[in-house]
């Protein structure tokens, strides 16, 4: 499907910057236009393949191109005071040739934080097509503040947006690698598996054509109905046979049994795979509402029973009755399975966030109260005898 994709905050900007440069990289025609928006013009600067009138500076009366500081309030009012700007650029989005538009911002910062669940609002207002968010949650080791804006930020953003689809940074970062390097490997999985998805939809003219392709309307209905999404991928080598993968299907007698049992056991074991891996946000896939099983790869290595068995396991694992599932024919040495889980309930990750941002919270006001105190007593003469100047 074709999003207009709007990154706020660095997180978001870099992110859909990456979603442009894998656009270009595999054709997959998801990204119909890409804007930037940020209060730091640095940010701005530094991201690579956003045109430079789709980089929005705002609070430049507040701010002074230099951020909010991981300040998620502030974040939200100057989004709020310079929305006409971010405007300004989503103007020039031919929106009658969109599907649906994707906010990304990283929660726990300021710009995106804050500002993100502001644009939701505002293009929900606006605009009939559907708004999604792709929320990323910071990792635990970054301390209270983080966290505590990362809980606001996503009760609002949730209530603000179509469907909010959330990847925790939490869950992926690793061990021992500069922070630097872990998002760049942490925002190209990010892009995978978020590109397979929406590029699922999107197969144009000269490709191939498989037996069941997803349809954007299916990933549409998937989202349909809000709430929080994850999403699985796993994927396995295979190799490319040189005729077009269509005509190897039909033809051939034993060997083709033994393929097509082979092709069958392998699209099931990638579905659990995805499903029971390490997911976008992890959870508990059991009470999932909604799902979507996209098997992307050759066609000679898709077929209808594979994902008919895997879109009844989903079925059976997550006690939905909505699993829809299809091929998405892609021209690669791999068959991918990425499964949609929309409207997932159990996720103590986000339980164990609110705890510690509650926490964070009373911290925060405590220390406040007690600084008071001590500079009160510091500043003041034990037993009152200096008067202040006025
Ligand atoms: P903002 O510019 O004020 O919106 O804040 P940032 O986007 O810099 O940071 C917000 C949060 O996003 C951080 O707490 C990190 O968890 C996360 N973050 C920052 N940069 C990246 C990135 O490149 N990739 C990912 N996945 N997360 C990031």
């Amino acid at each position: 499907m074709k999003l207009a994709m709007i990154g706020f905050g660095q997180a978001g900007g870099k992110i859909v910057d990456r979603f442009v440069d894998y656009d270009e990289r595999t054709q997959s025609g998801i990204v119909r236009s890409a804007i930037a928006v940020n209060t730091a013009k640095a940010d701005l600067m530094g991201l690579e393949n956003i045109q430079n009138e789709n980089r929005v500076l705002i609070g430049q009366s507040r701010v002074k191109g230099h951020g909010v500081g991981a300040d998620n309030e502030l974040g939200a009012e100057i989004a709020e005071e310079d929305i006409d700007e971010v405007q300004g650029a989503i103007d020039s989005i031919p929106t009658h040739e969109i599907d649906a538009f994707l906010v990304v911002a990283g929660m726990g910062g300021g710009t995106g934080s804050g500002g993100a669940p502001v644009l939701a609002k505002h293009l929900k207002r606006i605009y009939t097509i559907p708004v999604y968010g792709l929320g990323v949650l910071p990792g635990s080791d970054e301390g209270g503040i983080y966290t505590l804006n990362a809980a606001r930020s996503f009760q609002t953003f949730v209530r603000e947006v179509d469907n909010l689809l959330v990847f925790d940074n939490d869950s992926w970062r690793q061990a021992g690698e500069s922070v630097e390097g872990g998002y760049e490997e942490i925002n190209e999985e990010i892009v995978r598996r978020f590109g397979v998805l929406f590029g699922a939809g999107e197969v144009g003219q000269g490709d191939e054509v498989g037996e069941s392709v997803v349809d954007s309307s299916e990933i549409i209905n998937t989202l349909a109905g809000g709430g929080i999404s994850t999403v699985g991928y796993a994927t396995e080598e295979v190799e490319l046979s040189d005729d077009s993968g269509l005509l190897s299907r039909f033809t051939g007698g034993d060997d083709e049994q033994v393929d097509t049992a082979h092709t069958t056991n392998r699209i099931t074991s990638l579905v659990r795979k995805a499903a029971l891996g390490r997911l976008t946000l992890p959870c508990e896939i059991e009470g999932a509402e909604r799902a979507l099983l996209v098997m992307a790869g050759p066609t000679e290595h898709l077929n209808r029973k594979g994902i008919e068995r895997g879109r009844k396991w989903l079925e059976e694992q997550t006690g939905s009755m909505e699993v829809r599932g299809g091929d998405y024919p892609l021209r690669e040495p791999q068959v991918a399975s990425c499964i949609l889980l929309s409207g997932v309930n159990n996720v103590p990750r986000i339980k164990e966030l609110q705890q510690v941002a509650i926490e964070a919270q009373d911290n925060i006001e405590a220390i406040r109260e007690e600084s008071e105190d001590n500079l009160q007593n510091l500043v003041e003469d034990d037993e009152d005898e200096l008067e202040p100047l006025f």
